[in-house]
């Protein structure tokens, strides 16, 4: 099974797991490895799973 890493800044209630993400949050985060089931997933996270191009 694929594992992911999910991340959300403390501050904000979207998930990201792309690290090529604008918005990977690089610092005071806190990890997912699996999907997360409270809060928001990213759009731009999402766009780019969806091109293919996603960093995981
Ligand atoms: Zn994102």
């Amino acid at each position: 099974m694929e594992k992911l890493n999910y991340r959300r800044q403390y501050k904000s209630d979207t998930w990201h797991w792309c690290k090529n993400c604008p918005d990977w949050p690089k610092e005071d985060y806190t990890i997912r490895h699996y999907r997360p089931t409270t809060g928001q997933l990213c759009e731009e996270c999402r766009n780019l799973d969806e091109a293919g191009s996603c960093e995981k």
